[in-house]
């Protein structure tokens, strides 16, 4: 259902069309007056219909040749133009249907992104005090409360948590198969990261190695996975913003888009941009236990790096360099997940050197003289990359706890059904 409505830019009387397509989700925008060029940002709330707007008055129908925005959480927007109330156009839900090719793979792909959005709105809270305990030892409450849990999913193959171990595989399980991130992941990178996750485990020679590398790297599960949680929650707060791309990502289909014409809301740039630097500074922070890994697995020593490289030099350097000067090579067995982290736009962030043009959605990241312009949507997708390195490094991190327990001997209570 598309509803029209308008607004007046409060300083130059500007009226502008917003073309809503209702859906299930509220809508934050955020629309430059083409005028004036000032910023008029606001609300689309679902229940009862009502738009908050500041910097502009909501005014009745107007018939001349209007400036107009389309807003929608679900699908992707045609960006902003001057229209005629007469020139027809069809609704964002209709035309994405195009992008996918049939409206059923339209309607699975958009469903699947959406669980996330209702996680976060609903199960979040649960599971980041399901973590909590965890990190904080709280054993006796966080046993009953996940076998409770567990008891209501059936594709998990196990009821009861009686050590650290159980508990470690029934939280994984729950974080993966029960919030949507699983959809946000894609089912490619899923597989790859848990193959790539499982080398740790099956190696029994490398455990005395790879177990003295967690102690003398200081790699700290438990301040790693509580600031990789802290970036869960920035990533659910833009999360509405970025369904589109996550439903087009996960078939292949944002080729799909001509992204001169299209693109996705523009709300919590910000916000988006917070996220992309934070995430983008946990994971470098990390990339030494890929390191640690790669040096154990490939050159039998943790120290030891490609190119005769050390591992005590890389630590020392800032998180800029970590990328480049050759301390990573892409082909060895942890690497892969990474390479497509772009440093420039990393740089430019960090710097707070970038701008959006709402009305093309174009962002110019400068770094230095060097600039690089990217679509909106382009953006969102590499935050989306972004989150799943994040899971990609948790990943290892789930599997290093698991040999550490295992050389503590603390080892599973059930036997799973493979
Ligand atoms: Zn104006």
């Amino acid at each position: 259902m598309v509803h029209n409505e308008f607004v007046q830019c409060n300083a130059c009387k500007m009226k502008i069309n917003l073309r809503i397509q209702i859906g299930y989700f509220d809508i934050p925008f955020y629309v430059c007056c083409p005028e004036c060029h000032s910023t008029i940002h606001g609300k689309v709330l679902v229940k009862g219909n009502k738009i908050n707007v500041e910097n502009a008055n909501m005014i009745q129908f107007s018939n001349e040749e209007f400036y107009s925005v389309e807003l929608s959480a679900e699908f992707p927007t045609r960006k902003a133009i001057y229209k005629k109330m007469a020139d027809i156009e069809y609704s964002p839900y209709i035309r994405n249907h195009s992008f996918y090719g049939d409206p059923i793979t339209a309607t699975i792909r958009t469903q699947e992104a959406m669980v996330f959005a209702n996680f976060a709105q609903s199960g979040l809270n649960k599971m980041k005090q399901n973590f909590e305990l965890f990190w904080n030892d709280q054993d006796k409450i966080l046993f009953t409360r996940i076998e409770n849990m567990i008891k209501q999913q059936s594709h998990i193959p196990f009821s009861e948590i009686k050590n650290k171990f159980d508990v470690t595989i029934a939280l994984h399980q729950l974080l993966l198969t029960t919030t949507g991130i699983s959809v946000i992941i894609g089912k490619d990178s899923l597989r790859e990261y848990t193959e790539i996750g499982k080398l740790v485990l099956g190696s029994p020679n490398l455990f005395i190695k790879i177990d003295d590398f967690i102690i003398n790297g200081e790699v700290d599960f438990n301040h790693i996975e509580k600031k990789g949680f802290k970036l869960i929650e920035l990533f659910a707060k833009i999360y509405e913003q970025l369904i589109p791309v996550i439903a087009l990502k996960n078939g292949d289909f944002l080729k799909n888009i001509d992204k001169d014409q299209y693109g996705i809301m523009t709300a919590n740039f910000d916000e988006l941009t917070d996220f992309y630097a934070k995430s983008y500074e946990w994971i470098l922070d990390n990339l030494k236990i890929i390191l640690g890994l790669n040096n154990i697995f490939v050159r039998g020593d943790s120290t030891k790096c490609v190119n005769e490289k050390k591992y005590q030099n890389f630590i020392k350097e800032s998180n800029g360099n970590k990328m480049k000067n050759g301390y990573i090579d892409e082909t060895e067995p942890f690497s892969k997940p990474i390479s497509s982290l772009n440093n420039r736009v990393r740089n430019a962030i960090q710097h707070f050197d970038s701008e959006i043009d709402y009305e093309t959605q174009l962002i110019t990241f400068k770094d230095g003289n060097k600039s690089v312009d990217l679509y909106l949507i382009e953006f969102a997708d590499l935050c989306i990359e972004n989150f799943r390195i994040m899971f990609y490094i948790l990943e290892l991190i789930y599997n290093l706890r698991k040999l550490d327990f295992i050389q503590k001997k603390i080892v599973p209570s059930f036997v799973v059904k493979e």
